[in-house]
């Protein structure tokens, strides 16, 4: 059977992925978080100084050391997950920080470190048989996509799942931070003039607000299953 490319897109902590890392597994293709892409580029500028007191970045001297970020992804055999590289080094706890969280959108607003990322993922999905989740993935890095899901949920309550994912993994973290980071990265996102966050025309949408990651995985199996079955059926969307 043909292998697609699945496109998973929306805003900032509503889920994809973990959706995408459970399809991806439970079909055994190719997993890809395109935003531990532009957090491992964020982590960069921020250990060469090159993120000003203010939050600017020094875009010129980043754009020259682009050649410098090498992004790979390795499988951690204990999570089962891929963990993120840069330059040889796991960094996936590093890009994970508030600190980083609140310097990505900024730098992924550069249409030199977008051009450079989009340039990786697509090389990274020539073969298809892949699953890969971000903000732009079915409208710039894979508009030919197969299958595109566009996901959503509150605000309020993006921010509480981030908030407990946070405080599980031990980390001290203030709810209204969160809440304001996720809503100015989705400005950012929504506004910028390269590859804004936007739903696909044939993308279809999750508004995930009420429920479950179980159901969220069954939702998006059985997407799967009608694409790749009967790849001339109509999809519907949940509202
Ligand atoms: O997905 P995640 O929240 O980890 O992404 C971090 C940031 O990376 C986003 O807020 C966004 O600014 C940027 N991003 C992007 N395009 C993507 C994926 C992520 O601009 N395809």
């Amino acid at each position: 059977m043909k292998k697609i490319t699945i496109a998973i897109d929306g805003h900032s902590s509503c889920g994809k992925s973990t959706m995408a890392k459970d399809l991806a597994r439970e079909v055994g293709y190719i997993y890809i978080d395109s935003g531990a892409m532009y957090r491992c580029c964020t982590l960069f500028a921020m250990e060469q100084g090159l993120v000003n007191a203010d939050g600017t970045i020094q875009a010129d001297v980043l754009e020259r050391r682009m050649q410098e970020i090498q992004v790979s992804f390795r499988l951690n055999p204990e999570t089962g997950r891929p963990d993120a590289y840069l330059n040889g080094k796991n960094v996936e706890k590093l890009i994970r920080t508030m600190e980083v969280s609140s310097h990505v959108s900024p730098v992924a607003a550069l249409p030199f470190v977008r051009a450079a990322m989009t340039a990786q993922q697509q090389a990274m999905g020539r073969e298809g048989g892949i699953v890969m989740d971000g903000r732009d993935i079915g409208t710039a890095v894979f508009p030919d996509a197969e299958l595109k899901i566009f996901v959503t949920a509150s605000d309020e309550i993006r921010a509480q799942r981030r908030y407990d994912e946070l405080v599980a993994k031990g980390e001290t973290c203030d709810f209204q931070q969160i809440l304001e980071n996720l809503r100015e990265r989705d400005h950012i996102d929504s506004t910028r003039s390269v590859a804004p966050l936007r739903q696909a025309e044939d993308a279809l949408v999750l508004d995930n607000s009420h429920m479950t990651i179980p159901e969220q995985k069954q939702w998006l199996l059985e997407r799967f299953k009608e694409r790749t079955l009967s790849p001339a059926s109509p999809l519907q969307g949940k509202e």
